[in-house]
């Protein structure tokens, strides 16, 4: 019998419906997990308003959700091991462009700012996700689920910070004060900033 799972489907503008869905089924490569936490990503209020998905190919049932951690429960050939908490990077990236062998995974050609679980395919407001392992993270046990489903929007933060090449004690101005921001402010003081406006 297929295994179902619960998902929050996009089901009209403004609208998400709770249906059941079959568990979607394993690729190569690939490990399932049980959705722990996902964060509600401003990007989601876009889709939601709009009612649609990044991928005007995309048929069938569409779920968000890319900020997100779980448990894992079939490792497939991965190095993780069933039980292991994971935090998952929603980026499918390609692995093998220039920019993704130079570590700049983030500008991979063939990603180019819109090739992301939740946005092009089904995401993580469901119970279950099944998704490449290489984009998996192993979480250590003192980061908890609520906190490891900020990792998506912190990362962007740390980035930002630390490209804007922040000294000691500078003064420093964040244009706007959305999670991300506030996010930024914080790292700011934390790497030594002397002032914080917003
Ligand atoms: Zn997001
Ligand atoms: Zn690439």
């Amino acid at each position: 019998m297929t295994e179902m799972m619960k998902t929050a489907v996009l089901v009209g503008p403004e609208k998400l419906e709770t249906k059941s869905v079959p568990v979607p089924e394993m690729k190569a490569g690939d490990i399932r997990i049980r959705v722990s936490a996902c964060g509600v990503c401003g990007s989601d209020i876009h889709m939601w308003k709009t009612e649609h998905g990044w991928n005007p190919k995309h048929t069938g049932d569409f779920w968000m959700g890319h900020e997100f951690c779980g448990v894992v429960e079939d490792p497939g050939t991965s190095h993780f091991k069933a039980g292991d908490r994971v935090v998952f990077w929603a980026n499918l990236y390609c692995g093998e462009c220039d920019m993704c062998r130079a570590g700049l995974e983030h500008l991979c050609r063939s990603v180019n700012g819109t090739n992301y679980i939740g946005f092009v395919c089904c995401g993580a407001y469901a119970e279950k996700f099944v998704g490449p392992a290489r984009l998996a993270y192993k979480l250590p046990d003192a980061v908890t689920d609520t906190d490891a489903a900020l990792i998506d929007p912190l990362m962007v933060a740390y980035h930002a910070v630390r490209k804007s090449g922040l000294k000691l004690h500078d003064k420093v101005l964040v244009v706007g004060s959305g999670i991300i921001a506030q996010m930024m402010g914080e790292l700011a003081k934390r790497a030594g900033a002397s002032y914080v406006a917003m």
